[in-house]
């Protein structure tokens, strides 16, 4: 359904959601920029996400790598050798293609011209470190947050001592020169990652592949996401990446059809074994109750800040007769409530300031007196927020506002004093 996207997309730029990079010079391919709404709507996809990661957990560590590594990391992780695509152009029209993302690999789906040999395409940005330009001094952007986790896991493993199974969780950017970028926000060359690795001792890391797939499953729906537009996919052995035992996909069916927001894998004692080549480091854990040594196996569940930010966007956009509105999770909406005055004359401004300056310490508030009551609960259903607030006449005899529900847009009066109190129980839940 290509028109179901274009509606989203021209939403997210009209309502101050997600704009095109450099608009004004035309843009760039494939970037992104979030507007004031989008950027806190990531933003509580990503706190969503650390909540039930790090904070209601006694296993997982957080950190935050730098985005440049040593070179080494890339030569032991397998990227420099191995992280690439099959790309190959067109004969006649020129444009190029991933070739295992054509149904057709003979014919270019654009002019049905000819197609090239498939060559490797590493997909790693390169850059300079320092003011000389030369080989010695290559860095790469990293195209994964995951080595940023594994050549910390001895300094997580000693200054935490922590026992294994434990994990360690990150959030940041990873780069990916794509082939063949698109779908919005789906897939872009600069996006954002939520990675853990989930370290455990070997033998027991088919039980934690379970737990995890079901874990992160279960995490897209409680904040929102249908569950009959979720699955899990397994790999089949030949798409299993080099260092994978095993891996089932987060897939989400978007307007564009079934795609990945997370990958969980079974990266065995792959990379840390790598590392320990590499660097002449031991990095075995020595487990104090089984009185041994070993290299632990790791589980790594990795997700798309970005993509699952779009999948909670598409889920809960709705179309009603004489509405459009984003049925978006509380903890997710980008504004939490709204506070109007009926009237911009006799003190109702004034009164819906004071309750605007009564909630903001608590969420996220917009004020509005702009236009009918009727368009501005639309604006307000347009941009996901659960509840709106109307100082009225009678506001000024009882104390009391009305409580709009977004959802049901039921309205229920309700005595000023009891605002914060009704909408922290409904909003924090
Ligand atoms: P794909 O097959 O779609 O290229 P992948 O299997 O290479 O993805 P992983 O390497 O498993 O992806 O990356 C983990 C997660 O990072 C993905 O599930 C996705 O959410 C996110 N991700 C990867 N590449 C991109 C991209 N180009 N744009 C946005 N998000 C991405």
């Amino acid at each position: 359904n290509p028109e179901l996207m274009e509606k989203i997309v021209s939403l997210c730029k009209r309502r101050g959601f997600i704009f095109q990079s450099s608009e004004i010079y035309g843009g760039l391919n494939s970037c992104w920029d979030y507007g004031p709404l989008g950027v806190e709507l990531k933003r509580n996809v990503k706190n969503a996400w650390w909540q039930s990661v790090v904070y209601e957990r006694d296993d997982m560590y957080g950190q935050d790598a730098s985005i440049l590594m040593h070179p080494q990391v890339w030569h032991a992780s397998g990227h420099v050798e191995g992280f690439s695509d099959p790309l190959v152009d067109c004969k006649k029209c020129k444009h190029r293609f991933r070739q295992d993302h054509l149904e057709d690999s003979t014919k270019c789906p654009d002019c049905g011209g000819e197609l090239t040999e498939a060559r490797q395409f590493n997909l790693m940005f390169k850059t300079f470190l320092g003011p000389v330009e030369d080989s010695a001094s290559i860095v790469f952007l990293r195209p994964e947050t995951a080595q940023g986790i594994f050549v910390n896991f001895l300094n997580v493993a000693t200054t935490m001592r922590s026992k294994i199974p434990f994990g360690i969780a990150q959030i940041g950017k990873a780069f990916r020169n794509e082939i063949t970028p698109g779908n919005f926000t789906f897939r872009t060359r600069e996006f954002e990652q939520m990675e853990i690795e989930f370290f455990v001792k070997p033998g027991t890391d088919d039980k934690w592949l379970d737990y995890w797939k079901e874990e992160r499953f279960h995490w897209y729906v409680k904040y929102g996401i249908k569950q009959e537009k979720l699955r899990l996919r397994q790999h089949a052995a030949d798409e299993l990446a080099h260092y994978a035992k095993n891996c089932y996909d987060v897939e989400y069916e978007f307007p564009f059809g079934w795609s990945e927001l997370e990958g969980i894998a079974n990266r065995t004692d792959f990379d840390l074994s790598q590392h320990a080549k590499f660097s002449k480091k031991n990095l075995s854990y020595f487990d104090e109750q089984e009185k041994s040594r070993y290299i632990p196996y790791v589980i790594e569940p990795s997700a798309g800040a970005d993509r699952s930010t779009l999948a909670f966007l598409v889920d809960a956009y709705d179309e009603e007769e004489e509405r459009v509105v984003l049925r978006f999770h509380p903890y997710l909406a980008p504004i939490k409530v709204a506070v109007f005055p009926l009237m911009r004359k006799d003190g109702h401004p004034e009164k819906a300031r004071e309750i605007e300056r009564m909630l903001r310490p608590h969420f996220h508030t917009d004020y509005d007196e702009a236009g009918s009551i009727g368009k501005r609960y639309r604006r307000q259903d347009e941009i996901g927020t659960p509840y709106c607030i109307t100082v009225d006449q009678q506001t000024f005899e009882d104390q009391s506002v009305t409580l709009r529900d977004r959802d049901s847009m039921e309205q229920i009066r309700i005595p000023i004093s009891r605002l914060l109190p009704v909408l922290q129980e409904r909003l924090n839940g």
